[in-house]
């Protein structure tokens, strides 16, 4: 980036910025997530150190909190009250210890520094002022050095004392929030009332703090945890906790104290696990050096105490920017937008592409080529673009536009129609299309497929790019020679490869089935399949009506599998694997001990739900059939048994108990 291109970056990102900054503390209306807002800070603040000739006293950055309302009165802080610098990783954790050891080591002080890990809960900060023991007055922390005087509303709070059990003159910070289902519950009233409902526990704590009218405060149930005394000067923070909860104050109890950073880390990674199960926002960890003494010795930079830190949890939801849209094409010949990212970190993970779905995706999104987009993870696995910051969009940000041609092999994409519906995505319905080929590949030597272990993707792909796998049956056909000396590939690692392809020569018919990569042909389908018919053979076989009689096989399912067995291209494919590999028959259910009879499950059984009573009857042979007729042999039937058991009486068809089956499947 070009010194011209980071300052118009950073006059986009200003705007950006304090348009959403408006739209969040002046109107309590925010249209994009905080975490999304925090990313865009980051990135402003990120480009102000890097470009410091850009750093401007009036940026963003600079800004620590909200300005004051005019409604309220403005109340200069004794005290200025800072706030904590961010860390991210457990890297940046460290270095943070480290920076402060030097500087004590400077200062000719050997006191290794011990810790105070609290929550941080997403709340408003609040600034309590006692003078001789009486509750005086509430303020918001503001921008850090003037507030808000709150204090009729805070008086309204039952969680903080109005008088303390000695003559303290002291001020006592605190985070406000409020309970997850106090916000249900008063989202729930305001939308009746059809009135903007508020995002989450932060604003609804803001904005009721913010009520001129304290009776309305005091409906709301609004809690503030204690957490640091200013003018006592006590010697630990654990002191100071303690003294708070003497007090009668509310003090958070999931807190640690800690020798090490070590165990800051511990503490940390369980938090990051059980955080949404609080009923409060959390968004990371405080840590305090326990020692007072040792804040003096800190002292501040510009910002904040060196003595704590805001260790916060890997981010959710971030931003960054769009570079390309590059396509993929699946192995079954869907053409994926791939978006093609400046890596940025997600959940803990760098994240570098995220799939576009299809051109409705981007039709919905109206993503361009250069854009700022939002991204998130979704299920916490596959990283997804939910929404772009259209302010930041360049005036050269370019549409995509859908090829006509597959970008592999050049022919011509088309949509799928299924019974009247087009598919959203494209199709490359070349068979030879090499990228169809590789993905194949790497389905065929999977895990759940022919579980060949030591061909990954990776080396798959390599393989494939040098020649050395061609197709399926290629991958039995390589040798020690072959791979030994290419880059990356010793002997250990040539001998390893060849001996999990021998171990893969042997596999069950459910497995061989899946790993085919026959369109609609999953797991559970495969072994369906597998346990009806048994043996290759009899499923090349078998017709499509058979196919579809299958439990399990619906028609589409049944109609691409008996296209696949009779479709020459594909018969190729088996017949050259058959000679390379073994396919074990599966175990028929026919055979076993309930072999050609019947049954009829009803009513509740004493041990075996329905499901597991069908599994023994089908293991062993038998059939269940849903209704009672009279080609029944037997009616299973527990308790509150209704119509199907008078049925089976009329019929004369024998009725019996679990443990009947039991002792039937034993004979
Ligand atoms: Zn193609």
């Amino acid at each position: 980036m070009t010194l011209v291109e980071a300052k118009k970056r950073v006059e986009d990102l200003r705007q950006t910025l304090e348009h959403h900054r408006h739209l969040y503390h002046a109107l309590d209306a925010p249209v994009i997530s905080d975490e999304v807002y925090d990313s865009l800070m980051r990135e402003l603040d990120a480009l102000e150190k890097k470009y410091p000739e850009l750093d401007s006293p009036a940026s963003p950055t600079h800004r620590v909190g909200g300005e004051p309302l005019p409604h309220f009165e403005k109340v200069t802080h004794e005290i200025k009250q800072w706030s904590f610098d961010n860390v991210f990783s457990y890297d940046e954790l460290c270095a943070w210890e480290e920076r402060n050891v030097t500087l004590l080591t400077k200062e000719k002080i050997s006191d290794k520094p011990t810790y105070v890990a609290e929550l941080k809960i997403d709340g408003l900060k609040v600034v309590l002022t006692y003078k001789d023991g009486i509750f005086v007055r509430g303020a918001t922390r503001g921008n850090g050095e003037v507030g808000e005087d709150i204090t009729e509303n805070i008086k309204t709070v039952k969680t903080i004392p109005l008088f303390l059990s000695k003559k303290y003159s002291m001020t006592v910070i605190g985070e406000a929030w409020m309970k997850k289902e106090d916000l249900e519950r008063i989202n729930k009233e305001r939308k009746r009332e059809e009135l903007p409902l508020y995002a989450n526990t932060r604003n609804l704590t803001a904005g009721t703090l913010r009520q001129l009218d304290s009776k309305v405060v005091a409906k709301r149930n609004i809690q503030i945890f204690a957490y640091d005394i200013e003018g006592l000067n006590l010697t630990s923070q654990q002191d100071e906790l303690e003294l708070l909860e003497q007090e009668g104050f509310l003090v958070n109890k999931d807190r640690k104290f800690c020798q090490h950073v070590k165990d800051v880390q511990t503490f940390y990674e369980h938090w990051t696990n059980k955080r949404f199960n609080q009923n409060y926002g959390i968004d990371g960890l405080v840590i305090k050096i326990n020692e007072r003494k040792l804040w003096d010795v800190l002292g501040h930079t510009a910002k904040s105490p060196r003595a704590g830190i805001a260790y916060k949890f890997p981010a959710e939801e971030v931003t960054t920017k769009l570079v390309a849209i590059t396509l993929q094409v699946g192995r079954t010949g869907a053409v994926t937008p791939v978006a093609e990212l400046e890596p940025v970190l997600v959940a803990g993970s760098n994240v570098k592409r995220a799939t576009l779905h299809n051109m409705d995706e981007i039709k919905r999104l109206d993503v361009r080529i250069g854009d700022t987009v939002s991204l998130r993870k979704a299920g916490d696995v596959i990283p997804e673009i939910f929404d772009v910051v259209l302010t930041l969009r360049p005036k050269n940000a370019k549409a995509f536009v859908m090829p006509k041609l597959c970008p592999e092999c050049h022919s011509t994409l088309v949509k799928e129609v299924v019974g009247k519906e087009e598919s959203s995505a494209w199709y490359c319905k070349n068979k030879d299309c090499p990228a169809k080929h590789l993905e194949n590949l790497i389905h065929f030597a999977s895990k759940k497929g022919m579980y060949i272990e030591e061909l990954g993707d990776k080396t798959i792909e390599t393989f494939h790019d040098l020649g050395l796998i061609t197709d399926r049956a290629s991958m039995f056909k390589l040798k020690k020679e072959d791979i030994e000396g290419l880059d990356g590939f010793g002997e250990k690692s040539a001998e390893n490869i060849i001996a999990s392809i021998n171990k893969a020569r042997t596999v069950p018919l459910s497995r061989f089935l899946f790993a085919l990569g026959i369109r609609h042909v999953g797991e559970q389908t495969a072994k369906d399949i597998a346990k009806h018919f048994g043996t290759f053979e009899l499923l090349q076989k078998a017709t499509l009506e058979e196919i579809i009689a299958v439990g399990g096989v619906g028609e589409k399912v049944g109609a691409s599998l008996y296209e696949y067995l009779h479709d020459p291209y594909s018969q190729k494919i088996v017949t050259d694997l058959q000679k390379e590999i073994n396919i074990l028959d599966e175990k028929k259910k026919t055979g076993g001990a309930l072999s050609g009879i019947t049954f009829v499950i009803t009513g509740t059984l004493p041990t075996l739900s329905r499901d597991e009573a069908k599994k023994i009857i089908e293991d062993n042979g038998g059939k269940v059939s849903s209704s009672v007729s009279s080609k029944t042999n037997y009616l299973v039937a527990g308790e509150e048994a209704g119509s199907k058991l008078t049925n089976a009486q009329n019929l004369g068809v024998k009725i019996i108990t679990e443990q009947g089956l039991t002792e039937l499947v034993k004979r």
